[in-house]
């Protein structure tokens, strides 16, 4: 069935335009009994959409895969990656489709992604099919990100199919839509470079620039400052989640992006006691995407993704080697920047500190007294404006040697002002495990309530609200140790 819902979506499909190759036409399998559960209406505003004509059946029905809207042209990407170190030359959208781009109201290129919608060509063993948890799960965690301003793709809405899906038990399914920049990936320019059609390669990289990083174009080396744009990017991303204590928990080059955005929320999850060796993922036994090895494993992708590149970077593989190495080896200084400032921020430090250990020496002693990551950022704006005692509840005896060391690198007359400013930066709410689940679980049994409370409080995470208090808590000890599993 083919509506037309003009006033919904206005498409333009540049990257089957341009990549027919690395896509595969693909029509979604139908839902049986479509009901939207979540709808994000200040999204659909930003595409030009209206959320009214979205909520009816046949805003519904696309939203489920079950109509294609007019101009519409869905397919299933071609991708490979690293998945866990390994490497996989076919993995594309098993179980999602483009459904195509449009140009959201301020003119940017926004790809709409249906995640759950059937078995396409790249499904290998899996059912094609998502369920009503995980999927609201990317919701939510999506726009706790966003209003963290942090680059993420993000959730426009989440249609339960009415079947039920196998996992360890029955649950229900689900398609997720998903809005991202794009959807090109390292695994996207791994999977051209593999076909060793170097115009393809170029296309995609062409395709790239223009999308992410126009500037690239009017460069000497196009594709080297295209490869140098993506690190510095990545390296920005990573260091921006790492101030947050996200742990993304599956960063396979297939899910990392070419335009920098955070994608693909699985098994990731908010640390709570600062621990560099957290791990959420039920699957990630090794440790490979614990939290305090995400920098190196996002430089260990880049240089997948370099790998990829080379045909385009130098006229010999030995000069485009040697280029490529040295951007690649510029990723530690520029996250060290980026997470040094972003430190500098969380501390209320007007200047950058000679003296790297102020930093260092807070997180071994947050370390050494499991405090919790978040709180302790938050309380210490308290401590700026006069009141250290929450601080030092949650660090102990060592938080007053510390603190005077900190306070002696503030800004002269620092009170109430830096204090605002850290608060402007340290989030008092963030989807805290036991939230999240707590939310997720009433959802999938009908009750939507907890979700949207939680979605109101994500949505200003920076800005503390009287009878919110338990949204800022760490999980009581009865939760337990928390597991994500990407059995999604
Ligand atoms: P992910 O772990 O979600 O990043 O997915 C890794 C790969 O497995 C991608 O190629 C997905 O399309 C594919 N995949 C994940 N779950 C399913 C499923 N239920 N059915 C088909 N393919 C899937
Ligand atoms: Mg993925």
């Amino acid at each position: 069935m083919s509506l037309a819902l003009g006033s919904l979506f206005t498409f333009d499909n540049s990257y089957l335009r341009d990549l027919g190759e690395l896509c595969v036409p693909w029509d979604a399998a139908p839902a049986p009994e479509p009901a939207l559960v979540a709808l994000n209406e200040e999204l659909a505003a930003e595409l030009g959409a209206d959320a009214e004509a979205l909520r009816t059946p046949e805003g519904v029905a696309v939203l489920a895969g079950n109509a294609k809207p007019e101009g519409a042209a869905s397919v299933a990407m071609a991708y490979a990656g690293h998945q866990f170190g390994g490497y996989v030359p076919r993995l594309g959208d098993g179980r999602a489709l483009l459904l195509g781009e449009v140009l959201d109201t301020r003119g940017q290129r926004r790809d709409l992604h249906l995640k759950g919608s059937g078995r396409t060509p790249f499904a290998r063993g899996g059912d094609g099919k998502a369920p009503l948890g995980p999927m609201l799960r990317e919701y939510v965690i999506g726009e706790a990100m966003h209003a963290l301003g942090i680059p993420t793709t993000r959730a426009l809405a989440v249609v339960g199919t009415g079947e039920q899906v196998a996992r360890d038990r029955m649950e229900p399914g689900a398609v997720l839509t998903r809005v991202a920049a794009s959807h090109i990936r390292v695994g996207t320019f791994q999977f051209a470079a593999a076909t060793r059609d170097t115009g393809l390669l170029r296309r995609l990289a062409d395709h790239a620039i223009a999308r992410h990083h126009p500037a690239a174009a009017e460069a000497d080396n196009p594709y080297l400052t295209l490869y140098t744009s993506v690190v510095e990017a990545q390296a920005e991303l990573i260091a921006r989640w790492m101030l947050v204590g996200f742990v993304h928990g599956v960063m396979n080059t297939d899910n990392m992006t070419i335009s920098g955005e955070t994608i693909d929320y699985g098994p990731c999850a908010f640390m709570d006691a600062y621990d560099p060796a957290t791990v959420f993922s039920s699957i990630d036994h090794g440790g490979r995407y614990a939290y305090g090895n995400q920098p190196g494993v996002a430089q260990w992708n880049l240089a997948r993704f370099a790998e990829a590149l080379l045909p385009l970077l130098g006229e010999d593989s030995d000069a485009a080697i040697t280029v490529a190495t040295e951007v690649l080896l510029s990723f530690a200084d520029r996250y060290d920047r980026h997470w040094r400032a972003g430190m500098h921020a969380k501390l209320g430090l007007a200047d950058a500190p000679e003296d790297t250990s102020l930093v260092d020496d807070l997180l071994t002693l947050l370390q050494e007294r499991k405090a919790d990551f978040t709180s302790f950022f938050r309380v210490l704006s308290r401590a700026a404006a006069g009141d250290p005692e929450p601080a030092r509840a949650l660090v102990g005896e060592g938080f007053d040697a510390w603190s005077e060391r900190w306070r002696a690198a503030l800004p002269a007359r620092a009170g109430t002002e830096v204090a605002t400013a850290m608060d402007r930066v340290n989030p008092v709410y963030v989807p805290r495990n036991h939230l999240v689940d707590e939310a997720l679980t009433a959802a999938v049994a009908g009750d939507r309530a907890p979700l949207d409370r939680l979605l109101a409080v994500l949505a200003r995470p920076f800005e503390e609200r009287p009878g919110l208090e338990a949204y800022a808590l760490p999980a009581p000890p009865s939760f337990g140790s928390f597991r994500t599993f990407c059995g999604t």
